[in-house]
């Protein structure tokens, strides 16, 4: 592809952000191009993110069932043994075949795709050093940054991407660690530690702050928690590495309290680093151009995505809000409406956050942590999956659905899920959000049975009323 001076739009970065605002962006008519250094599209999500965990997660959780769940089914197996070159295989072939379907995508709405590395020379003009070589000026009216995010690495700890890992080498180990160690205890060192859990590490997560998953509602991280020990994940909480030390065989971790403290050591055979992602603008001469960033890094917007330079927008990771992939998207779309004169809108109270661990945790909306800090007067309704026959029926009722809603107005404020299937189940409570549903709402709204979405409906009946199942 070659450079082309007259777009209307021209994005930088093929993430879920980019080129999700891309394809938008041509369907509304504008001529698009779309600029990814990657070599393929789809971004940190579908490289390295959401698809190819979630294609580990599936894969280990068929593993740890087959060993563990099936004979009590009355399905006997003689043996259950570990391929992990084909596990990885199914994975990357997941990762190939909807990476080549977002390019498909592109020709199908004709948007421009250049591959290369992009950088301003001016607001409306980008240079792309292009992955074949030599470089080319793309030029447009309206310029978005969809530069999304990278490892955040830590002080004193060098990622070798074989012994200590980032997420990225955590999705391509090439045999099972005996001892894993994970630090930083956010959905994606949970869900890392759960794949190589299942598959035979031993996994303690270390982790700064006092609670694992600071976001979530309390009451539920509890639950969750214990669910992960008893799948025997080890915690180390209120806890910082010093140091890693790989000159020996395995890893040498030293630890130390948060508060200060005596040093403690744990070894390791590799080191997973997720203690965060930070914003990803190198190259991209931002300086040159002016746009201004916050002391984290992060591209500062207004309500249009639009930053203080005029034509110059950005979306996704790189701009503050949740690091979502369907953030990110919901971002391009608002954002090319916006530059195609229309109205777009994202409201981040309602971005589900989802862990995709056994059980899944899915929530949106307030925790109670935070309702009390509202001080308004509310209620609480749950309802266990112990109590749902369909989870009874297929022997996996772990978990729970809480729901917060307003005393006065029955308005539900917020809603929380611990179920296998919790990231599925959570997008009724988004809708209702939404909606500005009662509680009662959803009460009164006829379920199937049996599923697990009664419980949703039960916990929602026994926010107002009473449950009739438990
Ligand atoms: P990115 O996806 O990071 O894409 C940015 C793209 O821009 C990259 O491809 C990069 O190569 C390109 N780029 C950067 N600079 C330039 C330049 N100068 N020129 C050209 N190209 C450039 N989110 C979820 O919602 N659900 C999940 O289950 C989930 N799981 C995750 C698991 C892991 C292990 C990780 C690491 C992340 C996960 N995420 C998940 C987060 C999700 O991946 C991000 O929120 C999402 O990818 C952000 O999209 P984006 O388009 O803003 O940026």
């Amino acid at each position: 592809a070659s450079g082309s001076d007259n777009n209307d739009v021209v994005v930088i970065g093929g993430g879920p952000g980019g080129y999700v605002a891309a394809i938008k962006a041509a369907q509304l008519g504008l001529k698009t191009t779309c600029i990814e250094k990657r070599g393929t599209l789809g971004g940190t999500c579908l490289n390295v993110g959401c698809i190819p965990s979630k294609a580990l997660l599936h894969s280990s959780h068929m593993y740890h069932e087959a060993k563990h769940t099936f004979a009590n089914h009355g399905v006997k197996l003689a043996s259950v043994e570990v391929d992990l070159p084909a596990m990885m295989g199914q994975k990357d072939k997941a990762v190939g075949n909807l990476t080549k379907g977002i390019e498909g995508l592109f020709k199908k709405n004709k948007v421009n795709y250049v591959k290369g590395y992009g950088k301003f020379l001016s607001p409306s003009e980008v240079s792309v050093d292009t992955l074949e070589g030599g470089s080319t000026i793309v030029k447009g009216k309206n310029i978005i940054i969809a530069t999304g995010s990278d490892v955040k690495s830590l002080p004193g700890i060098t990622i070798d991407e074989e012994r200590i890992v980032s997420s990225t080498g955590a999705l391509a180990l090439k045999e099972v660690p005996k001892r894993l160690v994970v630090i930083g205890a956010g959905y994606i060192g949970l869900e890392m530690g759960s794949v190589w859990g299942r598959l035979g590490s031993e996994v303690t997560v270390v982790e700064f702050g006092p609670d694992i998953v600071p976001t979530m509602d309390g009451e539920v991280r509890k639950q969750f928690q214990r669910s992960l020990e008893k799948q025997k994940m080890k915690f180390i909480l209120k806890t910082k590495v010093v140091s890693v030390d790989t000159t020996g065989n395995g890893v040498k971790l030293t630890l130390e309290p948060a508060a200060g403290g005596d040093q403690t050591s744990l070894e390791a055979d590799v080191v997973l680093v997720s203690a965060g992602r930070v914003p990803f603008t190198a190259g991209l001469e931002l300086d040159k151009i002016g746009v201004q960033t916050d002391k984290a890094g992060r591209i500062l917007v207004n309500e249009r995505f639009a930053t203080n330079v005029p034509g110059v927008y950005a979306i996704g990771d790189v701009i503050p809000g949740p690091m979502l992939a369907h953030k990110a998207e919901e971002d391009g779309v608002a954002c090319v409406e916006y530059i195609a004169g229309k109205e777009g809108h994202v409201d981040y109270d309602l971005v589900p956050g989802v862990v995709y661990t056994h059980p899944e945790v899915a929530s949106v909306g307030k925790t109670e942590e935070q309702v009390k800090t509202l001080g308004v007067d509310y209620r609480v309704g749950k309802f266990p999956f112990l109590a749902n026959s369909r989870a009874k029926a297929i022997d996996d009722a772990e978990g729970v659905v809480k729901i917060l809603a307003e005393k006065e107005t029955d308005k539900i404020l917020g809603v929380h899920i611990m179920a296998p299937n919790a990231g599925e189940l959570i997008h009724e409570a988004v809708l209702a959000l939404q909606y500005g549903a009662s509680s009662e709402d959803i009460a009164r709204t006829c379920h199937a049975h049996p599923t697990m979405s009664e419980a949703v409906k039960e916990a929602a009946m026994a926010t107002y009323d009473k449950p009739i199942h438990i």
